[in-house]
C-alpha cells in the first residue's frame, strides 16, 4: 500500500530506531532524562527561546498554551481553518474555559488589519482578546505558508493590544523550507512555539512546546494535570533529537513530490479544482459526478490512499516514506483511474 493519508504514518528509519536503542534515559516526571533534557536545550536554542517541553502531541502543546497563555472568558483569535478550532476535540473550552474568534483568513493566513479589528472592546458583555494563535503551514488550507512580514505585522498588533501570539507550527519546518526563514527568525515572533516531530520530521511520536523560562514552567504542571508527564521518554526523545538533525533538511523532497502529483492532478478532467500547493500537502475538489469516497475506493483498488475532505474533496500528503518509486506509481495510476 501506499499511504498518503497523512505525514503522520512514518515508521523511524533504522537509523533513527538504532538512535532511540542507544539513549540514556531516565525519569522525566522528575526532569532526570538526559535525552529529554537534550532535545529540549536543541529545540530551545534553535528558535533562539530560554525552554522547551517535550509533550506527547502536538494537541498537547497547543492546549497547553492555550491554558498558559489565557484565563477564563478571554477569547482565542484564528482563522477557520485552525487545528486548535476543528482537530482538538473543543479543548479550547474543556480546558481554558476560553471561546474561540474565527477569521476567514487567505487559505489559512490571517492579516495583521483583520486581527487588528477582531480584537473586542472591553465591555462587561464580551470575551477579552488575549491570545490570537497561528498555524504555519496551516493544514485545512493546503500546507499555506506564511511570509515573515505578515507574522511581524500580526506580532505588532499583539504588542499594541497586549495579547499573546502561539504559533501552531506542527509543520514549521515545512513553512521554513519553502520561505528560507530561518527558526531564529520565528522565534524572535511567538511568545510560544509548538512544533510536531510526528509529522515531516518522522518521529514515531512527540512535540515540543517552546518558550521563555517562566512560560514553560507553568506549562510543565499543565502538561502533568493533562496526564502528559512521561518517565523514560528519552526513547522517544532520541528519535526527535534524530529527526531534527536528519530530517529537516529532506522536506523539501517531500515538497517536490507533492508538486509532481499537482502536475498530473492539474491535468486531469475529473479534477475541478487543485488548491495552490506549497509544501507538501494537496486539496483538490472532483467533479460533481465523482464523490470522494468513489475516487477514493478506486484509488485504494490501486494500492493508494488518501483521504477524504469533504463530499468532493481529497488530501494527499508526501512524507518520509513516501519514495521515488512510489511516486512513479502514483502518477502512472491517477490518469487511468475513470
Ligand atoms: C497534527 C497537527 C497538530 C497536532 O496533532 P497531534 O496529532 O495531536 O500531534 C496540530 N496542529 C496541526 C496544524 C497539525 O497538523
Amino acid at each position: 500500500m501506499i499511504n498518503l493519508i497523512s505525514d503522520t504514518v512514518t515508521k523511524p528509519t533504522p537509523a533513527m530506531l538504532e538512535a532511540m536503542m542507544q539513549a540514556e534515559v531516565g525519569d522525566d516526571v522528575f526532569g532526570e532524562d538526559p535525552t529529554v533534557n537534550a532535545l529540549e536545550a536543541k529545540a530551545a536554542a534553535l528558535f533562539g527561546k530560554e525552554a522547551a517541553l517535550y509533550c506527547p502531541s502536538g494537541t498537547m502543546t497547543n492546549q497547553i498554551a492555550i491554558k498558559v497563555h489565557t484565563q477564563p472568558l478571554d477569547e482565542v483569535i484564528c482563522d477557520q481553518h485552525s487545528h486548535i478550532y476543528h482537530y482538538e476535540v473543543g479543548g479550547y473550552a474543556f480546558h481554558s474555559g476560553v471561546a474561540i474568534n474565527l477569521l476567514e483568513g487567505d487559505q489559512g493566513r490571517l492579516s495583521a488589519e483583520q486581527v487588528e479589528a477582531a480584537v473586542k472592546p472591553t465591555f462587561d458583555w464580551l470575551p477579552k482578546s488575549a491570545l490570537v494563535v497561528l498555524e504555519n503551514t496551516c493544514n485545512r488550507a493546503g500546507g499555506s505558508y506564511y511570509q515573515l512580514k505578515d507574522m511581524r505585522a500580526i506580532r505588532e498588533v499583539c504588542r499594541r493590544k497586549n495579547m499573546k501570539l502561539h504559533l501552531d507550527g506542527a509543520r514549521i519546518f515545512n513553512a521554513l523550507t519553502e520561505s528560507g526563514n530561518t527558526p531564529l527568525e520565528i522565534g524572535e515572533l511567538f511568545d510560544s512555539i509548538s512544533v510536531c516531530l510526528s509529522k515531516g520530521l518522522g518521529a514515531p511520536v512527540g512535540s515540543l512546546l517552546i518558550g521563555d523560562r517562566d512560560l514553560i514552567r507553568a506549562a510543565r504542571r499543565v502538561r502533568k494535570v493533562m496526564g502528559g508527564g512521561m518517565r523514560q521518554a528519552g526513547f522517544l526523545a532520541a528519535a526527535g533529537i534524530y529527526a531534527l538533525d536528519h530530517h529537516v533538511e529532506r522536506l523539501r523532497e517531500d515538497h517536490a513530490r507533492a508538486q509532481q502529483i499537482a502536475g498530473v492532478l492539474e491535468q486531469l478532467p475529473f479534477v475541478s479544482q487543485l488548491r495552490p500547493v506549497s509544501t507538501n500537502i494537496l486539496i483538490f475538489d472532483l467533479i460533481p459526478s465523482i464523490t470522494a469516497a468513489r475516487f477514493l475506493e478506486a484509488l485504494g483498488q490501486n494500492g493508494v490512499k488518501a483521504s477524504s475532505f469533504g463530499t468532493h474533496t481529497v488530501r494527499m500528503v508526501t512524507h518520509l516514506d513516501f519514495t521515488d518509486e512510489m511516486l512513479e506509481k502514483v502518477l502512472e495510476i491517477l490518469p487511468r483511474l475513470f
